[in-house]
Parts: structure tokens; sequence; C-alpha cells
């Protein structure tokens, strides 16, 4: 599900809406930068307090993609990262998605690539992909 937020302006206070993706309910919350401190509103429960904290100082999304199968029943291997990444790093995980090569078999599971550009996080195969015969 795709997050959606904004920034307004309101008495020279800046608020960010967003929309709590953690649980189905999809709290909308309002993110208040007061004094150095920051005040959240329209959570439903302490994991929507996490969440925006986290979409405030540290975004992170999971990214889905595919990687290039030599020699395989399919030319394609739909991929995952096993952990959200920062949205700073999102374009240069998707490059090197992009350059990588993995030769068939390739297992649903199977960790393909390992600390994707040098983030910490692995990419891992969510489909299997056989030799082509
Ligand atoms: S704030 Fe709590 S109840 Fe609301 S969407 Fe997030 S996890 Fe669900």
């Amino acid at each position: 599900m795709e997050k959606s937020w904004r920034w307004i302006s309101v008495n020279a206070e800046e608020i960010k809406e967003i929309t709590c993706i953690i649980c189905p309910i999809g709290c909308r919350m309002k993110i208040q930068r007061v004094e150095g401190e920051i005040e959240i509103e329209g959570n439903g429960c302490p994991r929507g307090i996490e969440y925006a904290k986290e979409e405030m100082f540290d975004p992170r999304r999971t990214i889905t993609s595919s990687i290039f199968v030599v020699g395989g029943e399919w030319p394609l291997v739909s991929v995952k990262t096993t952990r959200p990444v920062p949205k700073r790093d999102i374009f240069k995980v998707m490059s090197a998605l992009k350059a990588a090569r993995v030769s068939a078999p390739v297992k649903r599971g199977e960790i393909l690539i390992k600390n994707v550009a040098g983030t910490g996080v692995d990419i891992v195969a969510t489909k299997s992909v056989r030799k082509a015969s």
C-alpha cells in the first residue's frame, strides 16, 4: 500500500499528515513539530506513534522488483528486500538490481544478493525459476 502524506503550514507551524499502514485500520495521523518536539494526533494505538516517528526521521520502504536470470525458463525472477531500506537508498538499490544477473535454477526464498548496495539488507527471490530445458 502506498503511503500518503503532505506538509501543510498552520500559523507557521509544520504539520505532516500521514496514513499509518501498520494495520488495516489505516489511521490518519497528524504530526506537528512544536519547539523541537513532535506531537502526534489520530493514532489508534501506540504502534502508530512508532510508525509516525520513523516516517518523520527515518522513512523506509520494502522494495519489490525483479532480476535477470541467465539460462532459466523465465528471463526474470521476482525479488524483494528482506527488510525495509531507507528511502534515500532506494535509487542505488534499484541500480544494483538492474545490473544483477543470476543463474538458473533459482529457488523461492534464496538470498540472491547479500548486503545490496551496502545497505546491510539482502535481496531474496520470491519465486522459483527452473533451468531452461
Ligand atoms: S495507529 Fe494503530 S490502530 Fe491505527 S493503523 Fe496504526 S497500528 Fe493500526
